[in-house]
């Protein structure tokens, strides 16, 4: 008898059927012994249409009452489900997040995980229930409602895995495993077998979105393995597990896009001491992630600098530089949100050479300029002009043998 988690995506639970289709699976778990929680999400598009209509009531939502109207996306699929599982004669009980004491720092809209109480949870499994808890909400030590960012429900099922030492943590999704690309814009694109922590967290924090960032941190840590699979099919998915249990390891095992992130230059700043940090500090005080940065020195003493921010927040970055520009005598500020950031990831690469100049001649054969680079010890970026993401996907895929053998 196993302790197993299971969490089920927006498509998995997008109405009542696929809901029983849930229950079902749930019931298989259940009645060969082992003790189940299930975590949910929203049905598919609600969390979007929830957004929706605050932004309708107000221009500006105030954010703690954002997360109590998000929220509720998952307290409706989590009391569906368990009402079903009780009209099918079995016992279950939902919880939302503050009943299963998920607590959470105070930053609504994007909440860490503090810790989590299982006393709850542990005895409603000691009484053959299934308990199911509404995924992507917690509560912060006031007592209001926070959620965890998007996606996060992978968090929600990670955690509540990890506090309650399960052995297995079930993502089950709308694709049937962790791809070498998103299958949905690379149709050559084969499914991983296992993966390693790193290299999932790389790929998630890089654009491949099947789960969580965080989830994926929280799974390193407390090593849990986590099984990425299909809700509609009995096959096996992806297991995400530590790095020597990897049996494969290629040097480029996946390719990645994001389109999440604009760019801003400015140019002709003076080159002279603390002005990067005249350019930085007040977007950080603005509370925008900067991720690459480039600065390219003229001969003139002037330097031009180019970052990106994600795109969520373009318009006030660019708000906030026009001002610095004119503060530190830079001659220019311009921006485009229309990029896209592709980038090949593999732990092979810590020793092995030649992976990026496979990336840039292949980008280069297809005339696809590259506007920005960056690297670390597993992977390369590129960042390119958005109208080419999928062109660069599949050739990337190409060259680095990645393509599925029909
Ligand atoms: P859920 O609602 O179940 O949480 P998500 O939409 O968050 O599902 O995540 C699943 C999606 O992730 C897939 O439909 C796919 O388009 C996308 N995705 C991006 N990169 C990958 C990848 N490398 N492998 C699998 N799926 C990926
Ligand atoms: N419902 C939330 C979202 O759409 C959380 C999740 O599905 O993981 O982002
Ligand atoms: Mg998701």
């Amino acid at each position: 008898m196993a302790l197993i988690v299971q969490k089920f995506g927006g498509t998995s639970v997008a109405d009542n059927q696929r809901i029983r289709n849930v229950a079902n699976r749930v019931l298989k778990a259940h009645d060969q012994g082992n003790d189940v929680v299930v975590i949910l999400s929203a049905m598919a598009g609600i969390t979007d249409r929830l957004i929706g209509l605050a932004n309708e009531a107000t221009k500006t939502p105030d954010p703690r009452e954002l997360d109590v109207l998000l929220a509720t996306g998952e307290q409706t699929t989590a009391a569906l489900l368990a009402m079903m599982l009780k009209d099918m004669g079995y016992k279950a009980q939902s919880l939302l997040g503050h009943q299963a004491e998920v607590v959470t720092d105070c930053e609504y809209g994007n909440a860490r995980i503090l810790e989590i109480g299982t006393d709850r949870i542990k005895r409603l499994l000691a009484d053959r229930s299934i308990v199911v808890v509404a995924g992507f909400q917690g509560v912060d030590i006031k007592g209001n409602i926070t959620t965890l960012g998007r996606g996060g429900s992978d968090t929600s099922a990670v955690a509540i895995a990890a506090a309650l030492n399960a052995d297995v943590c079930e993502i089950y999704t709308d694709v049937d495993g962790i791809y070498t690309a998103d299958p949905n814009i690379c149709p050559r694109a084969r499914k991983i077998k296992e993966i390693s922590y790193d290299e999932m967290l790389n790929m998630a924090s890089l654009g491949a979105k099947v789960l969580q960032i965080r989830s994926v941190g929280f799974a390193k840590k407390y090593n849990i393995p986590v099984h990425v699979r299909s809700s509609f099919s009995e096959e096996e998915g992806t297991m995400v597990v530590q790095e020597d249990s990897v049996m494969e390891q290629l040097v480029v095992s996946g390719v990645t896009h994001n389109l999440d992130e604009a760019r801003i230059t400015l140019k002709k700043v003076p080159d002279q001491p603390g002005i990067a940090a005249k350019i930085f500090s007040p977007i950080s005080e603005a509370g925008i992630l900067v991720d690459m940065i480039i600065q390219n020195t003229r001969a003139t003493g002037q330097t031009d600098l180019t970052f990106t921010v994600p795109k969520a927040d373009y318009k006030r970055a660019m708000e906030i530089q026009r001002q610095v520009a004119e503060k530190i005598g830079a001659e220019d500020v311009f921006g485009d949100p229309s990029i896209a950031k592709v980038s090949v990831i593999g732990v092979g690469m810590k020793n092995h050479s030649g992976v990026a100049s496979v990336m840039f001649n292949t980008l280069a054969r297809e005339n696809i300029n590259i506007i920005m680079i960056s690297t670390s010890e597993i992977r390369i970026s590129c960042v390119i002009e958005e109208k080419y993401t999928e062109l660069a996907v599949r050739v990337l895929h190409t060259a680095f043998g990645l393509d599925r053998e029909d």
